[in-house]
């Protein structure tokens, strides 16, 4: 008997058994030795007297005066009923019952019916305690008179011998039966709960309630396996905390699930603020994880109870797991569906700068960060300069430049390996002083690759609420600049391929745009005139004698010249006009919804200002001046398309050049707009 085994009935039960008989039910009953007080004491609590609650008092004065009556009750081998300090009735039965390792069975915690006020006063001031809560605390108390007392002392001492021989082993087979039962039905509800709460708050009722336990906690572990959060789930407070990792693991041996049994001083370290004799601790395991534990604190388990325990938790285990992988999943979806919606926000999102902006926005929303920069690696390899910033100033940003293998962002964007600090000032990788700028000291940096090819890096810090990024931060951060590195490669091809657009359809020297732009607009303008019914004139210019300029004034004169030109038509032009360059020094303006009458003085006003505008040594050319003749077609009256209409206009251009240079010649027309003034400098007509 009493091996600790799971088959042998242990001392609380046989406390138990003997609690389960009415007459009984009023006392608290503690066993004791003869030398050793206190043991298997059917209450938790460091009394014999078993009013716990009147502590200090019990620990002082219960201990002399119950080794007293046990000295007696075994020396007459009788029951004895006493008095303790504090006038409460108690009864010591001796105990001489064959292997029984106690002597004494004691009886206590009940009251007379009348409570001797003066007693209870000199007590309390004795002790310096409130005389009321003392008055309050005694009075809660059963009331037993002395005869009961006795005889619950001789009932108790005809009972055990019976009790052992015969009843107890169906007394306590009937208890854990019960238990069992209440185990069935109560795990079908650990089943069917829908969050993790609900398992937990399940559990430790059952345990609570079947295991007479009155505090109990439950640590689970956090995302990161890091710390453990600790909660109170039966007679505790809510939030307990968190305890590291490191820390739990400790409290169990490798390769046993057994539960562990923590005494004081390791319960102290553990869990500082509640103060407890002991705990059993339970893990919470499933699929090979450590999903979390739950404390029992002043737990008094026989091995079967603990067994029973373990079945409870390890029930609430799978359903926790189950609960664990079912919000993972939900995370990992909602983080997926946000992804989404950002790849698609990114690829509708126009021109490099936008798109920058946007990528950098996005990721600190992803991770909460509230400050970050993009940088990106110059054209020679050699520095990384900020293209877009968060939560500081561009400007300032865009003026430090990042030396490619110096400082944190240029050595990521050297070796290409994202970094992430909890500790900017403790991790070994920096070990740098944190900067003013930066309010928490945790970060990331993640390279930002286009195939194997590094183009820049993503910084991120002051993850709000002074938090801490973590792995999964990381992970996230690392997928999402696989996307957004395409994006940005997009965005340059679609850069570059602007760019030789541009160059193609431009001419280097005016900036004007060149001949092959010419057709495709004409081509498109003339389409939308004919659709909706519009006129439209095309110019044709070209520079009188402009072989004699450059060849009395040089190339370089030339080129100054034509680019002169341009701005003179570019200026005169309209917003929807489009000016070309047509040849070496033949120039065509587009001329959308003008008809021929309108453009006449157009063409008569770019004339005179070319006539007027004055051109380096254009005194020796023939005429004294820089001229332009000029050629004018319109839709519909000379063509319908533009070929035709460009050489209608080529052919006006001609004639103007025939009749003497320097004026207008309108297609289909038998007058010329003479440059009336040029008579005065002696030029043809
Ligand atoms: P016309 O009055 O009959 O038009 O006589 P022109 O000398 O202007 O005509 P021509 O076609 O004989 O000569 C055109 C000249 O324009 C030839 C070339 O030297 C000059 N030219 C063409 N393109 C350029 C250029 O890009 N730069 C310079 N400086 N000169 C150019
Ligand atoms: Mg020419
Ligand atoms: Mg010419």
């Amino acid at each position: 008997m009493f091996n600790g085994d799971l088959t042998t009935i242990q001392p609380v039960e046989l406390l138990e058994a003997l609690k389960s008989f009415p007459f009984l039910s009023s006392y608290q009953l503690t066993f004791c030795c003869d030398q050793e007080l206190g043991l298997g004491n059917y209450r938790s609590g460091p009394t014999i007297c078993g009013s716990a609650e009147l502590n200090p008092l019990c620990a002082k004065f219960c201990r002399e005066t119950t080794e007293g009556a046990i000295q007696q009750a075994l020396s007459e081998n009788r029951p004895v009923v006493f008095r303790c300090h504090a006038g409460l009735l108690n009864f010591a039965v001796p105990l001489r019952i064959g292997e029984l390792p106690f002597s004494c069975l004691i009886g206590s915690g009940v009251r007379e019916r009348e409570i001797d006020l003066a007693h209870v006063e000199s007590l309390a001031g004795g002790e310096s305690i409130d005389a009321l809560s003392l008055l309050e605390r005694i009075e809660g108390l059963p009331v037993v008179s002395h005869d009961e007392v006795t005889e619950a002392a001789n009932k108790a001492l005809e009972l055990l011998p019976a009790l052992l021989e015969k009843n107890l082993h169906s007394i306590v087979f009937e208890k854990t039966m019960q238990r069992i039962s209440a185990i069935t039905g109560v795990t079908a509800g650990i089943d069917d709960a829908g969050t993790i709460c609900d398992v937990m708050s399940i559990t430790s009722e059952t345990l609570g309630i079947l295991f007479d336990i009155s505090r109990i906690a439950v640590l689970i572990a956090d995302q990161t396996g890091a710390s453990y959060r600790m909660e109170g789930v039966w007679g505790l407070p809510a939030a307990l905390g968190t305890v590291p990792a490191a820390k739990v693991m400790t409290l169990f041996p490798r390769n046993s699930t057994a539960s562990v049994v923590t005494l004081a001083d390791e319960l102290q370290a553990l869990f500082p603020e509640i103060g407890a004799a002991k705990a059993t601790c339970i893990r919470f395991s499933a699929a090979g994880r450590l999903l979390g534990m739950l404390v029992l604190f002043d737990s008094n388990l026989t091995p079967r109870d603990e067994l029973l325990v373990q079945l409870v938790a390890d029930r609430a285990s799978a359903k926790l797991l189950q609960l664990q992988e079912t919000e993972r999943h939900a995370r990992e979806l909602a983080q997926a569906t946000k992804l989404m919606t950002i790849f698609s926000a990114l690829s509708h999102t126009d021109g490099k700068e936008a798109l920058n902006d946007r990528i950098l926005a996005m990721a600190a929303d992803l991770v909460e960060a509230s400050s970050g920069s993009l940088m990106f690696i110059d054209d020679n390899g050699g520095t990384l300069k900020i293209q877009s910033a968060l939560g500081m100033n561009l400007r300032l940003a865009q003026s430090m430049v990042v030396q490619v293998g110096a400082g944190i962002a240029g050595k990521v964007a050297a070796n290409g390996n994202p970094l992430l600090v909890n500790d900017i000032e403790k991790d070994k990788r920096v070990g740098i002083p944190n900067r003013p700028r930066f309010k928490t000291k945790s970060f990331v940096s993640i390279p930002l690759k286009l195939r194997d090819n590094i183009i820049g890096v993503l910084n991120l810090s002051d993850k709000k609420n002074q938090g801490i990024f973590t792995e999964a931060d990381l992970k996230l951060l690392i997928t999402f600049t696989d996307h957004a590195s395409i994006m940005i490669e997009r965005a340059l091809s679609i850069e570059r391929a602007d760019l030789l657009e541009q160059l193609s359809i431009t001419d280097p020297l005016t900036g004007l745009y060149n001949r092959r732009f010419l057709k495709k607009r004409m081509e498109e303008e003339l389409a939308r005139s004919i659709r909706q019914n519009l006129s439209l004139t095309v110019i044709l210019i070209d520079l009188d004698n402009f072989k004699i300029y450059n060849d009395l004034c040089g190339h370089l004169a030339g080129d100054r010249a034509l680019k002169r030109l341009a701005k003179i038509l570019s200026d005169s032009a309209r917003q929807m006009d489009v000016v070309t360059r047509y040849g070496g020094e033949e120039f065509c303006i587009i001329l959308p919804g003008t008809s021929k009458k309108e453009s006449i003085f157009v063409a008569e006003r770019i004339r005179r200002e070319i006539e007027h505008e004055e051109f380096p040594y254009e005194e020796n050319l023939p005429q004294g001046r820089l001229t332009a003749s000029v050629g004018v077609a319109s839709y519909p009256d000379d063509g319908t398309s533009d070929t035709v209409l460009l050489k209608a206009a080529d052919v006006a251009l001609y004639r103007a050049k025939a009749e003497g240079r320097n004026r207008v010649v309108i297609a289909g027309s038998n007058d010329t707009q003479p440059a009336t003034h040029l008579k005065t400098v002696g030029a043809p007509n």
